[in-house]
């Protein structure tokens, strides 16, 4: 294992909120992350670098220690079932909130305590399952990786699995919200060796964004 320190970010929405807390706690790349075409980024902190990934791939490089930090969706850690990785902290950034959504037709003669079997899609297939295995609801569920909300527009699905923030897109699609899964924000995570074995510089960088959070 490498004495330096390497954090991974989600790309997308989470980078945009998490840079300017990474900067609070003195951790600035010393290249746009937007704009460079680099796939590691040195900071203005030594042995401190940055690894920008895609949402669902932060939890791998964490759990195999190839960062020592990650920062994550909860959406992404839900469905995520791997070990050798810890959550920290609820940096109380990209919030938002995942739920069970349906065509407003179906929710106006629709009771969820009488659910018994749904077909849903989802890309949130474990989450999913398990949310409904939990309550003795039979799934049967269809994977898709992007626009969920056209899968009850076109019968691939009775209802969706999603997250919603302002509920726009469920709006503009003659979707409703029926049931709430989850509460959603990023995480910070750590690789679980990593902390034993870089424990002083790990605690102080924990410290340092902690300083920072939104939560
Ligand atoms: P992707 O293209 O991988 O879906 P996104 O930027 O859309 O990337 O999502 C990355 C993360 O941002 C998600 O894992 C989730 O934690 C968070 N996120 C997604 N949608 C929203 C939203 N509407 N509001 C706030 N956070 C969101
Ligand atoms: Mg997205």
């Amino acid at each position: 294992m490498a004495t330096g320190i390497r954090i991974a970010v989600s790309k997308g929405r989470i980078l945009d909120q998490a840079l300017p807390m990474l900067s609070g706690a003195g951790i600035v790349p010393k290249e746009d992350p937007a704009s460079s075409r680099k796939l590691i980024l040195d900071t203005c902190v030594p042995d401190l670098q940055l690894v920008v990934i895609r949402a669902v791939d932060v939890p791998t490089y964490v759990q195999h220690g190839s960062a020592d930090l990650g920062i994550a969706g909860k959406d992404v850690l839900l469905e995520h079932d791997g070990e050798g990785l810890s959550e920290l902290l609820d940096l109380g950034i990209a919030r938002c909130r995942m739920v069970v959504a349906e065509p407003r037709v179906l929710a106006a003669e629709d009771d969820p305590a009488g659910w018994y079997k749904l077909r849903i899609a989802t890309k949130y297939v474990n989450t999913t399952r398990r949310h409904f295995a939990a309550k003795g609801v039979q799934t049967e569920i269809i994977k898709l990786y992007g626009s969920m909300e056209l899968a009850p527009l076109v019968g691939l699905s009775d209802r969706i699995v999603d997250l919603v923030d302002s509920g726009a897109t469920l709006r503009a699609n003659d979707l409703v919200e029926v049931e709430q899964i989850a509460e959603i924000s990023a995480r910070l995570v750590v690789n679980i060796a990593a902390l034993r074995m870089k424990h002083g510089k790990l605690t102080s960088l924990i410290e340092r964004i902690g300083n920072e959070t939104k939560a």
